[in-house]
């Protein structure tokens, strides 16, 4: 088990059937990973004992600005990769190269807990408008899926953003939890796991935070941190710097509104893009 992992405590399935994620991370060092082998790699993070509020959303959403257009990201490869499909994939895959432990490929996504929209739609929408934004400052994208269908695990989807070379792998998913007052955004990258994520830990953990900061500049939304995360099989395969944005809680009434909406779909992919110009174009 690798030092300076995160411990988290998990209680009741939340979206996707995962574990949900509620613990508050320990302090650095620690070298236990606690959890449950859950079948999905999504699980759902929610700060406990945080209350969630959001003032700033009303007037930051009118003020928000559209992409700068300064920066370029000419010559960058960003895959992205919406997760789910609209078909659960019930076989399993390892949890990483060598490793003998499996797990579902895709369990299945969630739903708006009052639109019923389904999360692999979302999660393509969003990405659609983030490759939008992404090639129009010059960058080649790359998506594991355009469709409703994805052919595959996690392995796989990590494997499209490996052959790709690519820059940045960028996750889109959208959270869940048992508790409908839960909302906001948070970035999650792979946690130390020699062998398997320590050459790509650092360039994630930078893109992470970079993508994070302006993701909550450009939505409003309350910011959840970002968090790193031994179990997630797509991380675990990436062999080139990976994250996964939380773009919001679906099991929450108002932020499954908004995520059905075009407009704060467009925001989430502005922050999402800002941040990708700050992580590979520092200023
Ligand atoms: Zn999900």
């Amino acid at each position: 088990m690798a030092a300076g992992v995160l411990v988290y405590a998990y209680v009741s399935d939340g979206d996707d059937g995962t574990a949900e994620q509620t613990g508050t991370p320990t302090a650095p060092g620690v070298t236990s990973i606690v959890g449950p082998a859950e079948p999905d790699e999504i699980p759902n993070i929610s700060a406990v004992g945080t209350t969630v509020t959001n003032p700033g959303r009303a007037a930051d959403a009118a003020s928000v600005q559209q992409p700068s257009a300064a920066g370029s990201l000419t010559g960058k490869v960003i895959c992205i990769d919406p997760v789910h499909a609209a078909d659960a994939d019930l076989g399993s895959e390892p949890t990483g190269p060598g490793s003998p432990d499996t797990k579902v490929k895709d369990p299945g996504g969630s739903s708006g807990t009052v639109s019923g929209a389904p999360e692999h739609v979302i999660t393509l929408a969003i990405s659609m408008q983030l490759r939008q934004q992404l090639e129009a400052r010059g960058a080649t994208v790359v998506m594991t899926r355009e469709g409703e269908s994805f052919s595959g695990g996690n392995r796989e989807r990590a494997q499209v953003a490996n052959q790709a070379r690519a820059d940045l792998f960028i996750r889109i998913h959208c959270d869940g939890s048992t508790n409908p007052s839960y909302r906001g955004v948070s970035t999650l990258y792979p946690a130390l796991i020699s062998g398997w994520t320590d050459d790509i830990l650092p360039a994630s953990r930078d893109a992470a935070a970079a993508v994070q900061a302006s993701m909550v500049a450009a939505t409003g939304a309350p910011d959840n941190g970002t968090v790193a995360r031994s179990d997630i099989t797509g991380f675990n395969w990436a062999d080139v710097p990976a994250i996964l944005v939380e773009t919001g809680f679906l099991t929450n009434p108002e932020e499954d509104a908004l995520l059905n909406s075009a407009g704060y779909q467009a925001q989430v992919a502005t922050g999402i893009a800002r941040g990708v110009l700050a992580f590979l174009q520092p200023a």
